[in-house]
C-alpha cells in the first residue's frame, strides 16, 4: 500500500481528495494531522481514516505515512513540505505553493534536494477540455493566438467565506486563490511563460483586508495578449475561456470547475464543430499520474516548478494592482 498521511483536516481534502486517493488502485489514506487533536480526531472518524495527529512531527514519524496531502491554509505550507522532504516523503501540496517566492522556491529545492517527488495541485490542466483545447492550438487549428480570455468569477459559497475573505497572513484573496489557477492554465495551453503582467483589484464588500475581485491582462512570448477576470462575487456569469487566433476560435464554457465538465467549441472558415469530450475525474487523472511519478516513472501533471511559476504570476498580479503599474514577471531559476 501506498499510505498517504494528510495535512489539513480542509474541505478539499474531504471534498474531492479522500476519494481520489482511494481511487488510486493501492493507494489509502492512513493518517490525518491538524493543529488541534480533537479536530483531527473528527476528521479521521468522518472520513475513515486509522490514525490522528496534532504535529507534523507525529504523522510524519508514522511508518505508514509514504506521501504527504498538504491542505491546510497557504501559510502553513511551506512548513508542512520542509518538514515531509526532511523525512524523505513524496510531497502533493496545495496552491498556492507559499505567499511568497523565495518561500516557494525553497520547497521546491528542498523536495529535490531530497529526492521525493513534488506535485502542486492545480486540477483544471488535468481536465480533458483543457487537455483538448491545448491539443488544439498545439495543432494550429486556429492559427497564431492572438489573444485569450479567461472567465473565472465565481460566487465564494458561504461556508467558504472564511479565511479565503479575511485573513491576508492566511494568503487569503482572489489571485492566490483563483488568479494562481488562471496563471496555471494559460501556461498550460500556450505552452509559454507570460513575461508581464497589468492588473486592477477590487474588495467589492465580501472580502476586507484582500481583493475580492481581480482583472488581469498577461502578455506573452508570442506576442499574445491574455485578459482573466476573477471574483468571489458574481453568482451568474458561469466560467469560460476563449481562444482567438488568426485562422480560427476556440469558444469553451464551465470548464473553469472541479468537475468533470464543460464544453469547447472550435470555429474556423469550415464552420463550427462541437468538440466530442470524453470527460474524466481531474484528481483522479492528476493522482494516476503522480502515482506513476512516484514508482519512477515520469513526473507529475503539476510539478513543483509549475507551482512556482503560477504563483510568480499571482504575485506580479498583485504588486501590478498595488503599484498601478506593468509588473514584469519574475521566475526564479
Ligand atoms: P478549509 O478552510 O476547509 O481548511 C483549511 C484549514 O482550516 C484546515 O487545515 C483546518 O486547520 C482549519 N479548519 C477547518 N475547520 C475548522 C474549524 N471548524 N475551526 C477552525 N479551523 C478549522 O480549506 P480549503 O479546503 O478551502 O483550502 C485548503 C487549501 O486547499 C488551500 O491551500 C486552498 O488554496 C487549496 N484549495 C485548492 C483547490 C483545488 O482545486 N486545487 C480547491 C480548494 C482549496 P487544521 O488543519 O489545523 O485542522
Amino acid at each position: 500500500t501506498v499510505g498517504w498521511g494528510f495535512i489539513g483536516t480542509s474541505n478539499i481534502a474531504k471534498q474531492w481528495m479522500a476519494a481520489a486517493v482511494r481511487h488510486q488502485p493501492g493507494h489509502e489514506v492512513m493518517a490525518v494531522m491538524s493543529n488541534s487533536l480533537s479536530r483531527a480526531e473528527m476528521y479521521a472518524q468522518d472520513l475513515k481514516i486509522a490514525n490522528a495527529y496534532d504535529s507534523f512531527a507525529a504523522l510524519l514519524a508514522d511508518p505508514a505515512v509514504d506521501v504527504v496531502y498538504i491542505s491546510n491554509t497557504n501559510e502553513q505550507h511551506k512548513p508542512a513540505v520542509l518538514a515531509a522532504a526532511k523525512a524523505g516523503k513524496h510531497v502533493f501540496c496545495e496552491k498556492p505553493l507559499a505567499l511568497n517566492l523565495a518561500d516557494a522556491a525553497e520547497m521546491v529545492s528542498a523536495c529535490k534536494q531530497a529526492g521525493v517527488v513534488m506535485a502542486t495541485n492545480h486540477h483544471l490542466r488535468n481536465a480533458a477540455t483543457h487537455q483538448a483545447i491545448r491539443a488544439e492550438i498545439a495543432a494550429g487549428t486556429v492559427g497564431q493566438v492572438i489573444g485569450v480570455r479567461i472567465f473565472h468569477a465565481i460566487h465564494l459559497p458561504q461556508p467558504l467565506q472564511t479565511w479565503r475573505v479575511n485573513d491576508p497572513k492566511a494568503g487569503g484573496g482572489v489571485v492566490l486563490d483563483v488568479a494562481v489557477h488562471d496563471a496555471d492554465v494559460i501556461r498550460y495551453l500556450l505552452a509559454e511563460d507570460p513575461v508581464d503582467v497589468m492588473a486592477y483589484a477590487q474588495t467589492g464588500g465580501m472580502a476586507s483586508a484582500v481583493e475580492d475581485g481581480a482583472m488581469t491582462m498577461l502578455q506573452m512570448p508570442s506576442g499574445a495578449l491574455v485578459q482573466t477576470h476573477e471574483s468571489f462575487m458574481v453568482p451568474y456569469a458561469g466560467t469560460g475561456l476563449e481562444v482567438h487566433g488568426t485562422k480560427g476560435s476556440i469558444v469553451a464554457r464551465d470548464i473553469l470547475t472541479q468537475r468533470s465538465a464543460g464544453t469547447v467549441e472550435v470555429i474556423t472558415e469550415t464552420g463550427r464543430r462541437q468538440l466530442d469530450i470524453q470527460h474524466h475525474n481531474l484528481y483522479h487523472y492528476s493522482l494516476a499520474q503522480f502515482a506513476q511519478a512516484i514508482a519512477g516513472n515520469g513526473q507529475p501533471a503539476v510539478t513543483g516548478e509549475d507551482g512556482l511559476k503560477s504563483l510568480a504570476i499571482a504575485l506580479a498580479m498583485l504588486k501590478s494592482a498595488e503599484q498601478g503599474q506593468r509588473v514584469r514577471i519574475d521566475y526564479p531559476t
